[in-house]
């Protein structure tokens, strides 16, 4: 059955298409035509794409356990907070989400997601394969004896890389410098050795994964780019020299702004050390990204958002600070949370743009946001359609 929105404004991922017939069957859109404007006021865009979310903490704030949570809460119980997680981010435009520190769980609840189980968005979910005491170790307190996996070799990381294709991840996540949430640890350090960022890079590809590296220093960004990972997450210490490659090679650079911020300036009772660090990396960071977004550095939405710090609906925020540091206008800022958000992730054939042949993922706005990123806000969120289906609100008759 085709389903039609008539004579609606529509931005199609990079350029305005003016009044359209837009009409879709299941996840396909089917036709995109001119029309009379019907719905004066309103348009249609694709759904946003948070290329790093992370969805395995509890949807209650305060919930109690702090960050010991994931490790205590059974993973059943886990799974209705991480399907809780994706819904709210879900209502406010985000229509996929790539989790960058995946367990089993965020894999089983994306599978029940693209297997229709429950109606929810694209959750993209990637395996961490990172050293004892790297950062992703270091969010667990060191007195808890059941961990998660990590992986000291280059036969290690192959292995873990391996379990993770076996459990359906989508893709796998490194580690090239320390980080600020991870407790115990320092900025700079390294994380891991050549040969294991390069075995772990080296697999991923073998087995059709993207390798997003957690990057937050000059050095963490010089290996990531070397040893071949597929985007850089953070990337708070970019240096001049680093820019030229990075154009040239196109590598998506998830900026996690909000978070940063957030954490730098104390939100949620963070700790005195993670406020330190994060101070620290983030003292040359508007400079040095304006002058690589101005050359062309490849930036895309990318949040970090857990519920928490950077909360549901915070990726229309976080897009309004990517337009404010880099310089850019509304819509190359759209631009980069709708289709380059999605050519970044391999995904640029399906997801990302609205025309016949793609995915059934749209927002209905009230407003221009391509024109005026001021007016994308919860309030002017009329509908959020994903995969065909209005996940919420209710499209206009
Ligand atoms: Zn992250």
């Amino acid at each position: 059955m085709t389903r039609i929105l008539d004579g609606i404004t529509l931005w199609d991922g990079s350029a305005e298409r003016g009044a359209v017939r837009l009409g879709w069957s299941g996840d396909r859109i089917e036709e995109v035509v001119p029309a009379d404007d019907r719905h004066q006021g309103l348009a249609v865009i694709p759904g946003l794409i948070d290329t790093h979310v992370h969805l395995d903490t509890s949807v209650l704030d305060g919930a109690g356990a702090g960050d010991a949570w994931p490790l205590v809460t059974p993973d059943a119980e886990k799974a209705v907070h991480v399907v809780a997680h994706a819904l709210r981010f879900a209502s406010f435009g985000v229509t996929t989400m790539r989790d960058l520190a995946a367990s089993p769980v965020q894999i089983s609840v994306a599978r029940a997601f693209e297997q229709g189980v429950v109606d929810g968005p694209r959750l993209l979910a990637s395996g961490p394969v990172g050293m004892t005491a790297g950062h992703g170790d270091l969010f667990t307190p060191p007195r808890f004896r059941e961990r998660p996996p990590v992986a000291d070799s280059p036969d290690e990381c192959r292995r873990l890389v391996r379990q993770w294709a076996r459990e359906g991840a989508t893709g796998i996540k490194i580690y090239t410098s320390g980080g600020i949430l991870s407790m115990g640890d320092r900025v700079g350090w390294r994380n891991q050795t050549r040969a294991e960022i390069a075995a772990t890079v080296d697999e991923a590809h073998a087995l059709g994964m993207l390798v997003a590296a957690h990057a937050h220093t000059a050095e963490g960004i010089d290996i990531a780019m070397e040893e071949g990972a597929d985007s850089l997450e953070h990337a708070t210490g970019v240096v001049s020299r680093q820019v030229e490659a990075l154009v040239a090679r196109r590598i998506p650079v998830a900026p996690t702004l909000l978070i940063n911020d957030l954490v730098a300036q104390g939100a949620h009772s963070v700790g005195p050390d993670a406020r330190a660090k994060a101070r620290e990396a983030i003292a040359g960071r508007d400079p040095a990204f304006r002058e690589a977004a101005q050359a062309g550095v490849r930036f895309v939405l990318g949040t970090d958002a857990n519920g928490r710090f950077v909360q549901h609906g915070g990726q229309l925020d976080e897009l309004r600070a990517m337009k404010a540091v880099f310089g850019w206008s509304d819509e190359r800022t759209l631009v980069a949370g709708t289709s380059d958000a999605a050519d970044g992730l391999g995904l640029g054939n399906r997801l990302g743009r609205l025309d016949e042949g793609f995915a059934a993922d749209f927002v209905v706005v009230r407003g221009r946001p391509w024109l005026d990123l001021a007016e994308l806000t919860p309030e002017r969120i009329v509908a959020v359609v994903s995969r065909g289906k209005v996940l919420s609100g209710r499209l206009p008759d």
